[in-house]
């Protein structure tokens, strides 16, 4: 413990304020935007261009992007063969509606076709408006239809988007301060978060009492809850904090979903397309959804696009039951076909695994030589770094502090889950191994530096 080295790493340039350039840009955004925003608030840096894992400021100082857009740039920014087919397409058509296209049809081909082989033959697709929210609203509204159910079981600790129904679905409740009749019959049950056990049990105690929870709940004639439309879950709760569910809780929330004939709705916005090291997250799970949904990913290079692909027994949709203007971006559809294939060339899912293996060991060595982090975790390149209160300063503090150190030495990463006091990093998928070690030894220069700063407080 303690074991870092003494003298406080100062950075040698401080990236942790703008520029000239970007001061301007910044105060002229905080003039003129809505008061939601957010992003900048924590990480003043108003973006030039970008490349790869990195990003140049409009005052020409560079960083390492571990916030890739909301783990949005799965390929990183500006992929050479993204770009390529995305310039191919870019005169042909840009947009098309719900029309066939030649590379819609390759794209929902191929995206079915990257679901385990059982599923294949099952699965339908629909394309929704182009954000992850619009591909939950689409989910409960079918699941609602084809059950003739009215409620929805969500988990604490859930983020499916700020839309008016998936921010219902949304744990997180200062959002909701002041939104009177949200979606009603939305019911939270606890998730497997063993960091800090919403049952106050300990793994000697615990026989996935959370999952057994809901279980109890649902078969009770006096359980409170009518049989749901749908249960949906992220099977690693991104915003939440990078909390991957444990396996036997998955497996036994499916099993529930299925004995009970309720759709098990799999929200992979954020889980999908590489992110864990498998495409989808579920197959980690040997779970088969009835609805997945996708979006931020697909596209390799954040071109808007979202998808709900579930089996087709839940067709029960009509022609128009769910629309929308812009389900047909052919610009999005060409990069994700590219994407594919730059996924295959470049065994990109095994880059995942071998990356995720080396961050995380950074990660936990870091744990290991300061007082600061209660817990390192995730699956894929979707990790995250709990961080304890010290002292007087609590763990959101302390969390806040760390990003600041980290964007001052020149790395962006995100922080969420309950207080802020989670560290979060989701780096490009192909994020190449000196980049990690790079970003390794800015987190455990921030790291130290927290660390000496408190101890000199205190
Ligand atoms: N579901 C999950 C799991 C997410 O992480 C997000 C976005 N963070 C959403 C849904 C909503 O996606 P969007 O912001 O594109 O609406």
């Amino acid at each position: 413990m303690q074991t870092l080295a003494a003298a406080p790493a100062a950075p040698a340039v401080d990236l942790g304020e703008p520029g000239p350039i970007g001061r301007e840009l910044l105060d002229h955004q905080s003039r003129t935007e809505s008061n939601a925003r957010t992003y900048p608030r924590r990480l003043p840096v108003a973006i030039g261009e970008a490349s790869g894992s990195y990003i140049t400021d409009v005052d020409g100082r560079r960083y390492i992007d571990f916030l890739t857009g909301a783990g949005v740039l799965a390929l990183g920014h500006n992929h050479p063969d993204l770009i390529t087919a995305v310039q191919g397409q870019l005169t042909k058509l840009t947009h098309g509606l719900d029309m066939p296209t030649p590379v819609r049809e390759e794209f929902k081909r191929r995206q079915l076709g990257m679901l385990p082989e059982p599923m294949r033959g099952s699965m339908k697709m629909h394309f929704c408006g182009p954000t992850g929210a619009d591909g939950v609203e689409a989910a409960i509204k079918l699941c609602k239809k084809a059950t003739g159910r009215g409620t929805v079981v969500a988990f604490q600790g859930s983020y499916h988007g700020s839309t008016h129904a998936a921010m219902s679905m949304t744990s997180e409740t200062a959002p909701k301060t002041g939104l009177t009749n949200l979606l009603p019959g939305v019911h939270f049950a606890p998730y497997g978060y063993c960091h800090r056990c919403p049952l106050s049990l300990t793994p000697d105690t615990c026989v996935t009492n959370c999952a057994e929870f809901l279980a109890n709940t649902l078969n009770d004639t006096h359980g409170g809850i009518q049989k749901p439309a749908a249960i949906i879950m992220e099977l690693v709760q991104g915003e939440g904090g990078s909390i991957p569910a444990p396996v036997p809780f998955v497996r036994r929330i499916a099993e529930l979903a299925k004995s009970l004939d309720i759709p098990l709705i799999v929200d992979e916005v954020q889980t999908g397309c590489g992110r864990t090291g498998t495409w989808f997250s579920f197959e980690q799970y040997g779970i088969e959804p009835d609805v997945i949904v996708a979006s931020k990913g697909l596209s390799g290079m954040g071109l808007p696009v979202s998808v709900i692909m579930y089996n087709e027994r839940l067709d029960v949709w009509t022609p128009g039951s769910h629309i929308g203007t812009f389900r047909g971006n052919n610009l999005a559809f060409a990069s994700a076909n590219a994407f594919l294939d730059v996924l295959a060339r470049d065994n990109v899912l095994a880059q995942v695994r071998e990356r995720s293996a080396q961050l995380m060991a950074g990660l936990r060595q870091i744990q290991i030589d300061t007082t600061l982090v209660s817990d390192v975790r995730g699956r894929g390149l979707m990790l995250g770094m709990e961080m304890s209160g010290r002292g007087t300063a609590s763990a959101s503090e302390v969390a806040s502090r760390f990003q600041r150190e980290a964007l001052r030495r020149g790395l962006i990463v995100e922080i969420g889950g309950r207080e802020d006091c989670v560290v979060r990093l989701l780096p490009a998928l192909n994020v190449p191994a000196e980049t990690v070690d790079e970003a390794v030894a800015i987190m455990r220069d921030a790291a130290r530096a927290v660390q000496d700063d408190l101890t000199a407080v205190a």
